[in-house]
């Protein structure tokens, strides 16, 4: 600029970052059309025998000149532009699409769990949004799971609430993703329509050198069991995290230690084997 000394501190890395932004927003619309993205799953595994309870559906932006862009790094922009809304219609059409390809293969115990963004759940009529596409891709819906993060759970207007609601009574499941490091007390658990814990990779990372997240870990378990959910432990990397949650009494886990997210074609092979063996 022209010297004057403050812009000279603050403008070149604000613009960089606005450039950027506006950049990935116009390339995101691109990308949108062109469907330029894939779906990668991380199974979750149950503790005892490892077998597969989900796969989460987890977004790859294949960028054509910047390769692999992070959903760090997009999922934010797309869901401060709202492109979260027809990027998501594609998410969720195209998890179920595969999934249900997958059940028709004989993978019959095994959820499909997508994540939804808060943005959806306001402009999307959700049940009405759900129910079709698992009409359309002929899903049960009980192979649905839908995670929700507890910040986007505990401000959801009655409204919305209730529409998760009915999609719970089809058989539809909810998971509060990303728990325990959002600020609602364990008291909320109980008011939430929910059937699975997933708690959060921070938390899981603390539990084994800090007593009183070990602490606290135990009271989770302990209520979320007695509220009759189940428990996912996210991110467990390490055979000590997989020892210690194990011994919570905590029955699913995801995590490196287990398998990184995978493409559909290896989850495919797996899905042959399984029917082999
Ligand atoms: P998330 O929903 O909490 O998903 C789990 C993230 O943790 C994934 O990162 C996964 O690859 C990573 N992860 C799994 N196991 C481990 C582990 O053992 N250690 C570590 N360090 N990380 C592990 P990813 O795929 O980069 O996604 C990051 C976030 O972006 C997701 O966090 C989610 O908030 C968002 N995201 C990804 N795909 C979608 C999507 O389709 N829709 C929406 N709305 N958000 C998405
Ligand atoms: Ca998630
Ligand atoms: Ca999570
Ligand atoms: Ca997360």
């Amino acid at each position: 600029t022209d010297g004057r000394g403050i812009f000279k501190v603050y403008s070149p890395e604000m613009g960089n970052k606005m450039r950027r932004y506006h950049y990935l927003l116009e390339e995101m619309r691109l990308a949108i059309a062109c469907e330029n993205f894939h779906l990668s799953f991380q199974p979750i595994v149950h503790v005892e025998n490892c077998t597969i309870d989900y796969f989460e559906a987890l977004t790859r932006w294949d960028h054509p000149v910047e390769g692999a862009i992070a959903p760090a790094e997009f999922i934010p922009i797309a869901e401060e532009s709202n492109l979260i809304l027809e990027l998501g219609d594609w998410i969720l059409l195209e998890s179920c699409r595969q999934m249900s390809a997958w059940y028709n293969a004989g993978m019959k115990k095994v959820k499909i769990s997508v994540n939804i963004s808060g943005i959806q759940l306001k402009h999307r009529a959700v049940y009405d949004w759900v129910m079709n596409i698992l009409a359309k891709t002929g899903l049960p819906a009980s192979a649905l799971m839908l995670e929700i993060t507890e910040s986007t759970l505990i401000t959801a207007s009655k409204h919305i609430i209730q529409q998760l609601e009915k999609l719970r009574a089809s058989g539809v499941t909810i998971a509060i993703d990303d728990f325990g490091t959002g600020f609602s007390s364990l008291s909320t658990l109980a008011d939430l329509p929910i059937d699975v814990i997933k708690l959060d990779r921070l938390f899981i990372a603390q539990a084994n050198s800090n007593p009183k997240y070990n602490e606290i870990l135990h009271s989770i378990s302990e209520l979320g069991h007695k509220l009759g959910l189940k428990i996912v432990a996210e991110g467990v990397e390490e055979f000590a995290q997989f020892e210690l949650v194990k011994s919570m009494g905590i029955r699913s886990v995801q995590g490196y230690l287990v398998s990184h997210p995978e493409s559909s074609v290896n989850v495919g092979h797996k899905v042959l084997q399984d029917n082999i063996n």
